[in-house]
């Protein structure tokens, strides 16, 4: 079991040195999660082994965890402070909202498949990742009552920007989201101005599992 332990952290500290800052990620809060999260587990037994490879795993449901760098990548565009508060759609596996409960104050993630949600809710209370607030549903919807977030991701491929997440966005809040067809998106990401005005960028090609839901693609 030691050794076990032994193996993983160093397979994730050649994770971090090899694949996110060989890359250009230099965000310290980022790096620091990315070196503490313990990535396999949130993938099944068979692929804890694969766990710290540079792509994405399956997780069943016809879902996946994202490539370590995309994870990196993203939460480092967001810009995060210790106080922001954060909404994630998407939870899947529970990774990417374990790496971001390191580095802000809290986040609330949906999930819109009842395993995933069941299972990553089950996981982050093992692992004593308290501020962690969990939902099952459509996240193309937000949460309203919770809003407005400092920033928001979005980790499956959407057909357009989800409408009511550009409303749930606060003043000087990111967002960031892939957009595109079925098969290949482009990120993108939002910032709102201090006076309300939203401004957009891309940031390269991807490819996500859809985003399905109100407004998504069509289940
Ligand atoms: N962030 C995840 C990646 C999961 S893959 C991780 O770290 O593992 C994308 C997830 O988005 C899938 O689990 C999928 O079921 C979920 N999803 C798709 N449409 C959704 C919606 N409208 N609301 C919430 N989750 C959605």
């Amino acid at each position: 079991m030691t050794s076990d332990i032994r193996k993983y952290l160093r397979l994730r500290e050649s994770m971090v040195k090899n694949q996110i800052e060989a890359r250009g990620i230099t965000d310290p809060k980022v790096l620091a999660a990315m070196r503490k999260v313990p990535r396999h587990l949130f993938v099944s037994e068979a692929l804890m082994d694969q766990a710290y490879t540079d792509g994405p795993l399956s997780i069943g449901e016809y879902q996946t965890i994202s490539q370590p760098y995309i994870v990196a990548h993203m939460t480092q565009s967001l810009e995060l402070g210790k106080d922001d508060r954060v909404l994630e759609i998407g939870t899947g596996s529970g990774y990417q909202a374990a790496i971001l409960s390191q580095i802000v104050f809290r986040v609330y993630t949906i999930e819109t498949i009842r395993s995933l949600h069941m299972q990553s809710r089950r996981l982050f209370d093992e692992l004593n990742y308290s501020n962690i607030v969990t939902r099952y549903g459509d996240g193309t919807l937000g949460w309203k009552d919770e809003s407005p977030f400092d920033a928001i991701i979005v980790t499956a491929g959407a057909p357009e920007i989800p409408e009511p997440l550009v409303d749930q966005l606060a003043i000087g809040g990111r967002m960031v989201l892939p957009v595109g067809g079925r098969l290949s998106q482009e990120m993108v990401k939002l910032t709102k101005d201090q006076n309300g005005v939203v401004h957009q960028s891309k940031h390269g090609g991807c490819r996500f599992v859809k985003l399905v839901g109100d407004y998504g693609w069509e289940k």
